[in-house]
């Protein structure tokens, strides 16, 4: 049977493997291209990628209201790399980014992360020209950190992170987020 519906923006980016994952916990992806596909689901992923050409994208679509819209619903994001990118642009997470910060595509890297919210077992952290938090507000929560910066956080409903959990086959990040079996 088919599960809830989470919404990817699928402008441009990791999509599909974002979508891998939710079907893997049972959920229905559902692309959202459009500001009135926001309408059918009750959680949303912006996906790393190139934040440039998806916030432009977005902007083009008319989906960056509607983006703004559905996070002030209530209902939860989570963006992953270029898509904390735009969650602080949009002003929906109150942090300071430095894009690019961990180095350019080649000094791209994997890492055990500790996720104290996801138990002992470390999380392979995969960075691919990974913005850096250089700040968070008071009521950001930090979720984890690598090297003294954090690179999980949460704020209410928003999520974001630097690293890509949907190319791993570690559903946990996933599951924490938005629930599932
Ligand atoms: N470097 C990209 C940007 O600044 C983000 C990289 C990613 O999403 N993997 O938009």
């Amino acid at each position: 049977m088919a599960g809830k519906r989470i919404g990817i923006l699928a402008i441009h980016g990791s999509v599909v493997e974002h979508a891998e994952s939710l079907r893997r916990l049972n959920f229905t992806p559902v692309e959202i291209r459009a500001a009135k596909d926001l309408e059918t689901v009750y959680g949303l992923i912006l996906p790393g990628g190139e934040s440039t050409t998806i916030g432009d994208l977005a902007q083009q679509f008319g989906l960056r209201e509607a983006i703004v819209n559905f996070a002030k619903s209530g209902k939860t994001i989570y963006g992953t790399c270029a898509g904390l990118i735009l969650l602080a642009r949009y002003g929906l997470l109150d942090v300071k980014i430095d894009r690019n910060a961990y180095g350019r595509q080649i000094h791209s890297f994997e890492v055990d992360l500790e996720i104290p919210a996801l138990g002992k077992k470390s999380f392979n952290g995969i960075f691919i020209r990974a913005p850096k938090i250089l700040s968070a507000a008071k009521s950001v929560e930090i979720l984890a950190q690598f090297e003294d910066s954090p690179i999980l956080v949460k704020q209410g409903n928003i999520w974001g992170g630097s690293f890509h959990p949907e190319l791993t086959d570690d559903l946990r990040i996933h599951k924490l987020i938005f629930g599932g079996k």
